[in-house]
């Protein structure tokens, strides 16, 4: 049988434990080893039971000399490396293992096989609930929304023109970033144009969306929803790519502004509304 090292290294760990007040049966299997050498690692630092002040209930324990990692680098560590946890049974509040070891954990057990294959089936049997998540995401977060919208009104062009944008993010070659495209839009919720019958601002990030004819009614301004709208309109530019000066032309900033989405559905086919704002 192979004698252990009882190193200085691996007894200053044991001796940080014990003084932390954890027994045999803790340091064992924190440090991965039996009680055996826990407690034998104890005698050879001269150190009884006697001398343990045994961790109490839900006391917390001091770390500020650091704490023991119980991850695979098995450092100790200042406190900073930890994450604190949100259980409160914890005796530190900490979580056990260092921030980088946790990482390395979760990676190593996300990126498995089974670990895939259980996210796969948890979406198949979620769907309508996953869906429901991320529809409520988009809804509260304009960015997201906007992102999206850009997205498809992209993909939708590119597809009527016979090419796949080939795993390019649609957002990269736009000529602006979401947050400017929010701001431009912002400015002209206020614009003449835009205001209800009673010269008030009615579109907000709330009623972005799309027409829907039972829901409308013109004389009452909280049904309405507006849409991106091209002045000139998107049908117009002939892209086949995102990296031209048609595609750039098409998604300037100054050819985008927000419209009344009835507007924009009964409007759209005729051109009779593109006049620069
Ligand atoms: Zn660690």
């Amino acid at each position: 049988m192979k004698k252990f090292d009882y190193s200085e290294d691996f007894l200053a760990q044991v001796k940080i434990l014990f003084d932390k007040g954890f027994g045999e049966r803790r340091i064992g299997k924190i440090l991965n080893i039996n009680r055996g050498i826990a407690r034998i690692s104890i005698e050879k630092l001269n150190l009884t039971s006697k001398d343990r002040t045994p961790i109490k209930g839900k006391d917390k324990m001091d770390v500020s000399n650091g704490k023991l990692c119980t991850g695979p680098c098995k450092q100790v560590l200042s406190i900073e490396n930890f994450k604190i946890v949100k259980y409160k049974n914890r005796s530190d509040g900490y979580c056990p293992k260092c921030i980088k070891c946790q990482k390395e954990y979760h990676r190593i057990k996300h990126s498995s096989e089974h670990a895939k294959n259980k996210r796969k089936e948890y979406r198949k049997n979620n769907r309508e609930k996953l869906n429901k998540i991320a529809k409520d995401n988009l809804n509260n977060n304009p960015i997201l929304k906007l992102r999206n919208n850009v997205r498809n009104a992209i993909l939708k062009q590119l597809f009527k023109s016979g090419v796949s944008k080939n795993n390019a993010s649609c957002v990269e070659y736009l000529p602006f970033k979401i947050e400017e495209l929010k701001n431009h839009l912002e400015k002209l919720f206020s614009h003449p144009d835009n205001l209800d019958m009673n010269g008030k601002i009615w579109m907000n990030w709330e009623n972005h969306g799309a027409y829907k004819k039972p829901d409308w009614d013109d004389q009452d301004s909280t049904t309405w929803v507006w849409q991106i709208d091209h002045i000139i309109p998107h049908s117009e530019f002939l892209y086949l790519s995102m990296d031209c000066d048609e595609f750039r032309k098409c998604w300037d900033l100054s050819n985008l502004r927000p419209l009344c989405a009835k507007k924009n559905q009964t409007e759209g086919g005729k051109k009779i509304r593109h006049k620069k704002i």
